[in-house]
């Protein structure tokens, strides 16, 4: 993960579902073996976070997604 960048005043109440960095990818299912299957994947684009589908409980999935409320480079969809 890379450090992100604060901003100088927090934004409550603000989150990454709103942010135009997020990455949100369903995974795909595997037909065969030439077409193998793909993982869920859903976290920051600039890898300031990721969330981790077999550790992160809930509070941690909830604070992740508040990332946005202190991050600097939070740009609106
Ligand atoms: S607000 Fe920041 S941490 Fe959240 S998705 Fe955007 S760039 Fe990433």
């Amino acid at each position: 993960m890379i450090t992100m960048p604060l901003t100088s005043a927090p934004v409550p109440g603000r989150v990454c579902w709103l942010c135009k960095h997020i990455k949100f990818y369903p995974g795909s299912p595997g037909y065969s073996s030439w077409t193998p299957s793909e993982s869920f994947e859903l976290g920051c684009n600039k890898e300031y976070w990721e969330f981790e589908q077999w550790e992160d409980a809930l509070s941690d999935f909830r604070r992740k997604l508040q990332s946005a409320e202190t991050c600097a480079s939070f740009e609106e969809r």
